[in-house]
């Protein structure tokens, strides 16, 4: 394999090389990150790539697609399958344009819309002040509640009535319990707003038949295909029937050109496996691995908010066990374990700093890790975080310099050896 690249640009294949090795010698646990098999990195690697394919399945504006609208075809086909949706777009080229066109799609500018608030999990696309979501549109926010960590339904239709949005989100990149889609239905109707999920953490949960699923309820719902869901970067939006041409001519010709054909057919290949068995029990052993990593490390001493997880990922506060989110994030990196600095609901600390991490399980769960190895891996952060709370002259050096010198630290170089020795037995290549 890529022969041709070693060839021809050996640069570029040295650093896919080297970025294979840190994948395969790492212990991800970034939540919204997932290997995808070699079928589908093949799919990606085709002559799709060269078509270009203005429009939908029959109603193209370049000669030669007849293929493409096959592969087009059989991918939405398996989506609407997989999910029970009545339309799908498979075009949408990642989350953050999809959810771009159904707001362009659904609403005009300056219109209302509730969603949750980015520091309490949800997504700068759901109306933060530096993303367009915020710029264009006029967003108000739900949060958590500070004793439980939860969403209170009571609160959102409180607002709700008060606020009247024209739109109701409900998604999250950072919430570890399930949302109640039907009460969000109910209070959408109860004001005639509408109603819109984006489920692009949870898509593999929902699709491997773990958690209930929004598609029968609400309007609109939109996923990217690569977390949880295990497929190439992209996105696709499921509607109800009536909302299907509003959704595709905002998507094109409103705000996309040329679908990625190779990216849809490598969409298509993910939905096959998604379809199988196999993956009903990948997004189980998910789930479970999740709760027995909150577990432990609360069992260790580590918050871990709303005391737990009902999904993939889990957002810890670090500070709890004496070091800042960056700190903590950058420390673990050193010792070989990925994850994300997150904000905690009501945090003190900026977000460049905050208090958190976001924890996931579905990479490392694809890697065939189970059960026990949860305790091994929550065992290796409270090593590298205890070493981490000793190391005060470590803390409070600057980017490279901070990471640097977490690599320099005895404690952590020992447990990157174990955690290097511990991954490499386990192939980053499910099937
Ligand atoms: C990841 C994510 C997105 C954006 O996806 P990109 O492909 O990175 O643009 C949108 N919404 C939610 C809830 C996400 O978690």
């Amino acid at each position: 394999m890529m022969d041709n690249l070693k060839k021809n640009d050996p640069a570029i294949f040295d650093m896919v090389v080297r970025e294979q090795q840190r994948q395969e010698e790492g212990m991800e646990l970034i939540a919204s990150e997932n290997y995808v098999s070699r079928a589908v990195l093949e799919a990606m690697g085709t002559v799709l790539n060269n078509k270009y394919s203005e429009g939908y399945v029959g109603k193209r504006y370049y000669a030669g697609n007849e293929i493409v609208d096959e592969v087009e075809q059989l991918c939405m086909d398996r989506a609407r399958a997989l999910f029970g949706c009545e339309h799908v777009n498979v075009q949408p080229l990642s989350g953050s344009p999809a959810n771009a066109a159904v707001y362009f799609a659904l609403l005009k500018p300056g219109d209302k819309v509730l969603g949750l608030a980015l520091d309490h999990g949800g997504h700068l696309s759901h109306g933060h002040p530096v993303n367009f979501s915020g710029m264009l549109y006029n967003f108000t926010q739900y949060m958590v509640e500070k004793e439980t960590g939860r969403i209170n339904m009571d609160r959102v239709r409180e607002i709700a009535l008060r606020e009247r949005p024209k739109m109701i989100l409900a998604g999250f990149s950072a919430y570890s319990r399930n949302l109640d889609w039907k009460i969000f239905k109910a209070i959408a109707d109860e004001i005639g707003a509408i109603t819109f999920a984006d489920i692009a953490h949870i898509a593999g949960l929902i699709a491997g038949k773990q958690l209930d699923s929004p598609i029968p309820h609400f309007d609109v719902v939109s996923t990217t295909t690569h977390k949880t869901l295990r497929g190439p970067r992209g996105a696709i939006i499921m509607c109800k029937e009536k909302f299907a041409k509003q959704i595709d001519t905002a998507l094109f010709p409103g705000l996309q050109g040329g679908p990625h054909d190779h990216i849809n057919a490598a969409k298509a290949v993910a939905f096959k496996e998604a379809l199988e068995p196999s993956f009903q029990t990948y997004s189980k052993k998910v789930m479970e691995n999740a709760k027995m990593l909150a577990a432990e490390l609360m069992r260790l001493g580590f918050k871990v908010i709303s005391d737990g997880t009902d999904n993939h990922l889990m957002v810890v506060d670090m500070t709890s066990r004496g070091v800042p989110g960056l700190n903590a994030e950058r420390a673990l990196d050193a010792a070989g374990i990925s994850c994300s600095r997150s904000t905690i609901p009501f945090d003190p600390r900026k977000p460049f700093n905050p208090s958190g991490v976001r924890l996931g399980t579905p990479a490392i769960t694809t890697r065939g890790m189970g059960n026990d190895h949860m305790k091994i891996i929550a065992g290796w952060i409270d090593r590298v975080v205890t070493a981490a709370a000793a190391d005060k002259a470590s803390e409070s050096l600057k980017g490279p310099e901070m990471t640097a010198a977490y690599k320099s630290n005895s404690a952590i170089k020992k447990v990157k050896e174990e955690v290097k020795e511990f991954c490499l037995k386990f192939p980053l290549f499910h099937s």
